[in-house]
């Protein structure tokens, strides 16, 4: 799941309120969104 968020404001924005052909923030209209990863830390345990 990749969140989105944007340049202008950074807010993060929900995929699921995006269309992929229309990406645009929802709160100020910028258009220039970033990819950022949810704060989730990856735990691997090496075998
Ligand atoms: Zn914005």
């Amino acid at each position: 799941m990749t969140l989105y968020r944007c340049v202008n404001c950074k807010q993060r924005i929900n995929p699921s309120e995006l269309v992929e052909e229309r990406i645009q923030c929802t709160y100020c209209g910028y258009r220039i969104l970033e990819k950022a990863r949810p704060e989730i830390v990856h735990k691997i345990k090496a075998r």
